[in-house]
């Protein structure tokens, strides 16, 4: 028997070190809200401490340059990374240049390997994921974006949008239709897009919910791209022709865990803030502590959050252990499940502390801003739902004989069949089963 929810005492210390990191340096820089370039100068110390602390882009194994030790124990290290919005950057986690050094990583050329991906890792220049499109986006098969042989190399033509972080990265990993006649899942390839190549239009920061007025060229603004006659040399394509939806895939399995444990990390911030709020505000003759409403707030939030940390723990190990797609249900689950909970909790502590709770007086607001998003992005709920049920029910056949399995009559039948030799005296037999 083997199974234990203690962590060894050497990634205790870890977890020891990185939350004092996190709340000591990484949330006030986060309150600052400093414009890119400023961020930049200010995080490179603290990103110099998380690598002599060997700590930098452990969501890749050593094998690939990072430090990681495996999904699980990223996913307890994202946890206390996430409750920072700034903390994934600082430990070189931060999407979606993590996902595309997880996609780098296995399918980069030696050449694409030099040019792209160490720079990437060592942080010195950023990335940006363009899968979807105005007219397609939880169903990729309908992408429009093609990528055209041309000579002994390529032509990209085709309009992205919500691509992060776009207009400050140096290259795009592209997912365009390079053989429209094959199986819709073997259409796509991914390519690397250098953003400054010609015919590469970032043409704006698209306001959002997170953002309605966004800076130009700031962290984690979502943009609208044109391709036009993008020349493309054949070494831009990454792994093979053809197996880029297989390859976004991969990408984003282990993406989807990091995602789940920064919301739990989010989600307990934000019952932090509830809690606190409920010990000193007085109304109505008590304080909210005593009020039944906010005890079950606060109960129902860490009973939720306690359900989504295991859940995605337990996803995280899979990984390890089975891979990726062979844990897709597991992955499936916790994408909608952890969305829904952190929204949830954002929610009751925002409504806990009423008008200070919807002003920009508190980092709530912000959070709750974000949290909605989570329900859509690396797929929206209503699809992973329906991912999930679809691998639960490949476990179902429909019943032979039409008769549902667990129908009583028939079961009875069957239990005193099953059970004559013991049940002998006819009369005790009719007994028993018309107590059943
Ligand atoms: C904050 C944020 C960051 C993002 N970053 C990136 C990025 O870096 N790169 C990138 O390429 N994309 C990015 N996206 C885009 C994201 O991946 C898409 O929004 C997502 O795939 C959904 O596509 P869509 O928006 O076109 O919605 P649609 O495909 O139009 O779906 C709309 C709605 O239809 C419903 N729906 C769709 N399919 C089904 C179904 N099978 N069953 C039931 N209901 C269904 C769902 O309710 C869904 O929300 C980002 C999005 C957000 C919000």
């Amino acid at each position: 028997m083997s199974w234990d929810f203690s962590t060894d005492p050497e990634t205790e210390a870890e977890l020891a070190w990185i939350r004092d990191f996190i709340d000591t340096k990484a949330i006030p820089l986060e309150a600052l809200e400093l414009p890119v370039r400023e961020f930049d100068r200010a995080a490179a110390p603290l990103i110099d401490e998380v690598k002599a602390r060997g700590l930098w882009a452990a969501h890749l194994g050593p094998e690939h340059g990072g430090t990681g030790r495996g999904q699980l124990r990223l996913a307890l290290m994202n946890e206390i990374v996430g409750r920072s919005r700034v903390g994934p950057t600082l430990f070189g986690t931060a999407p979606p240049d993590s996902g595309n050094l997880e996609l780098l990583a296995p399918h980069a050329t030696p050449a694409q390997r030099t040019r792209y991906f160490l720079p990437l890792l060592e942080g010195s220049v950023r990335s940006s994921v363009a899968m979807t499109e105005p007219g397609a986006g939880a169903d990729p098969t309908l992408l429009s974006t093609r990528l055209e042989r041309h000579g002994n190399g390529w032509v990209l033509n085709g309009h992205k949008w919500f691509a992060t972080n776009a207009s400050l990265a140096d290259f795009l990993l592209v997912l365009a239709v390079s053989d429209p006649d094959a199986h819709p899942k073997h259409r796509a390839t991914v390519v690397i897009v250098d953003r400054d190549a010609l015919g590469v239009d970032v043409r704006r920061d698209i306001p959002s919910m997170e953002d309605p007025e966004p800076r130009p060229a700031q962290i984690e603004n979502h943009c609208e791209i044109t391709f036009t006659d993008v020349a493309l040399p054949a070494d831009a394509v990454l792994g093979e022709p053809g197996r880029g939806f297989a390859m976004m895939q991969e990408r984003l399995g282990p993406a989807r865990v990091h995602h789940c444990m920064r919301w739990i990390g989010q989600a307990q911030r934000a019952l932090d803030m509830l809690c606190e709020r409920a010990t000193y505000r007085y109304s109505h003759g008590s304080t909210l502590a005593d009020k039944q409403t906010v005890q079950n707030w606060i109960a129902d939030s860490a009973a939720e959050i306690a359900a989504a940390r295991l859940l995605t723990l337990h996803a995280a190990w899979r990984i390890d252990t089975v891979g990726s797609k062979a844990a897709r249900e597991d992955i499936a689950l916790i994408k909608f499940y952890g969305a829904k909970v952190l929204h949830d909790v954002i929610d009751r502590a925002v409504q806990a502390h009423g008008s200070l709770g919807f002003s920009a007086d508190l980092p709530l607001e912000a959070m709750y801003r974000r949290a909605r998003a989570a329900r859509i992005y690396d797929g929206p709920d209503e699809v992973h739902r329906q991912s999930a049920a679809r691998l639960i029910l490949r476990g179902f056949t429909p019943p032979a004989d039409g008769i549902p399995a667990e129908h009583l009559p028939t079961r009875r039948q069957a239990a005193r069949e099953q059970f004559a030799h013991l049940l002998s005296d006819r009369k005790v037999a009719d007994d028993v089963i018309r107590s059943l």
